[in-house]
């Protein structure tokens, strides 16, 4: 890849820990390690589990990445669950730990997840170059970015009246019902949402690839001032069955059953339903669900995830809940898979028996179906999904919106139900055929292509990962600049 006339850069990944922001810095990592940096990924005892043996494959065939595990103190974690825990939860408890290491071992840089709210400060007390990993897209980010500038639903009547969002490269409307909902409710202000401290990072990487949203890369590089790296689509690193079956989590369905029931389908005649690693439906929209896929008459396969908890203490109200009889002629019919928990969604979304994509929207989804070349029926819930449906359905022209119109935040309550007669016509419009899925399919076929490329030796992606460890190459001649007092205060408190 690279001459080596100076030792490789040491680059730190600090994930979220949850399952839609760890699972592509794990892919990362791994990118930036076949690029030649020495990558070490930073987790907990329980995070790590998910991904310590497709890294021990990696390190036996001689990829220089491993991982760290930040020490807690005894009877402590984080999430009491190991993929989900939501954008607010806590973690600093692991910042002495981080410090501990950072003071051993002084990489060259380190890329964060941005929902470490905490560790901004800690990093650039060590002079360590401090890099953000925010899991959107740059499409997102300048939505976001000019919505909160401009303030433009402050001039409709209504949550239901359309407004444009001003200063973007396009015309892209969104109603005050699809903004988070501190938008609406203005005394619990704005959420902070990137890491505070005196200094600003020194860039951002995005699993993103320009070719995909040149205007809005642009527009976040020159008109916000973000110095950036658009390193994706990074879930492409995984192109051996084994690391997309593997991929965040054991899946609850045995790997040789899924394939050979897509096997036995005919190209583009299945449609895979997912609503990520922590979106909740309520049972009555799962029950919507299940009726409009049977009335729909189409093949799918469907990952029946979390629903909402009946109470606040509810954490077990998961699995079966669809009516037994409709899941029981669904398996008896043939016409469709349910996975209860997690699936191999790499390996189901490249199989060319899948056609078509139910998603909430989630980034990481988002730009899965997109690599995939997949069309896409759009159903966002909260986070920046709604962004992401506009990206998707009115920028791209590769997706269907299945009427989603209400934000909601995870300890919402639940937004209005779509009934079983939407569902069953959004899929039929989508995996129907005629002219308008037909232009989709080839549109969404060659931005998979331009996907593929980016990642490849000469492509958009791939330069830009070797560009920012040339820059940490060149940074590491001329010497890291460290704050020398900051850096021995530190090592006092921590002595
Ligand atoms: N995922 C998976 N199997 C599942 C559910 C999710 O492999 O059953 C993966 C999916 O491929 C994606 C990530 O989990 O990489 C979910 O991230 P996304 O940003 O789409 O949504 P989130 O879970 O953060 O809401």
């Amino acid at each position: 890849m690279e001459s080596e006339s100076i030792a490789a850069v040491e680059i730190f990944f600090f994930p979220f820990v949850g399952g839609g922001h760890q699972i592509p810095m794990v892919d990362m990592a791994r990118i930036f390690a076949h690029h030649g940096a020495n990558s070490t990924i930073l987790s907990t005892p329980k995070h790590a589990l998910p991904f310590q043996d497709l890294i021990k494959r990696d390190q036996s065939s001689g990829l220089s990445i491993s991982i760290h595990i930040l020490n807690l103190p005894e009877n402590v974690d984080i999430a009491n669950t190991d993929m989900s825990a939501s954008p607010q939860t806590d973690t600093s408890i692991l910042q002495e730990s981080l410090q501990s290491l950072l003071l051993q071992r002084r990489p060259d840089c380190i890329v964060h997840d941005m929902f470490h709210r905490w560790c901004a400060d800690t990093i650039d007390s060590y002079g360590v170059t401090r890099i953000i990993f925010s899991g959107n897209a740059c499409f997102a980010r300048c939505v976001q970015e000019n919505v909160r500038l401009y303030k433009p639903y402050e001039n409709v009547s209504s949550d239901s009246e359309p407004f444009v969002v001003p200063g973007l490269p396009e015309k892209i409307e969104f109603t005050k019902s699809q903004l988070p909902g501190f938008f609406r409710n203005q005394q619990n202000g704005h959420q902070r949402r990137f890491p505070i401290s005196g200094k600003k990072e020194f860039g951002v990487v995005v699993n993103s690839f320009y070719e995909l949203e040149p205007a809005y890369a642009e527009y976040f590089r020159n008109e916000m001032g973000n110095k950036s790296w658009l390193v994706g689509p990074v879930s492409l690193c995984n192109n051996n069955v084994q690391d997309k079956f593997e991929r965040g989590k054991k899946t609850s369905m045995d790997e040789q059953r899924i394939l050979s029931w897509l096997d036995g389908q005919t190209p583009n005649s299945v449609l895979y339903i997912s609503f990520g690693s922590i979106a909740r439906l309520t049972t009555d929209q799962l029950v919507e669900v299940g009726y409009g896929l049977e009335a729909s008459n189409v093949q799918f396969i469907w990952v029946v995830g979390r629903v909402f908890k009946s109470t606040e203490n509810d954490q077990t109200n998961q699995g079966s809940v669809l009516p037994s009889e409709l899941e029981y002629r669904i398996r008896e019919s043939g016409k469709g898979l349910i996975i209860h928990g997690w699936a191999p969604q790499l390996l189901i979304l490249d199989h060319p028996a899948v056609g078509g994509f139910m998603t909430h929207c989630g980034w990481n989804s988002t730009l899965e179906g997109v690599s995939a070349g997949v069309p896409m029926i759009t159903w966002p819930i909260s986070a920046e999904q709604f962004d992401n449906e506009k990206l998707i359905a009115d920028v791209l022209k590769t997706g269907v919106k299945a009427g989603s119109m209400h934000w909601t935040s995870w300890n919402d309550n639940p937004p209005p139900t779509l009934g079983r007669d939407k569902v069953e016509t959004v899929v039929k419009r989508l995996m129907g055929g005629g002219e308008e899925v037909a232009e989709m399919r080839r549109r969404a076929r060659e931005l998979a292509e331009k996907a593929k490329k980016a990642i490849k030796e000469g492509g958009s992606s791939y330069k830009d990962v070797d560009a920012l460890i040339q820059e940490l190459k060149s940074m590491k001649k001329v010497g890291n600049p460290i704050d020398t007092l900051d850096h021995q205060m530190v090592s006092k408190e921590l002595s």
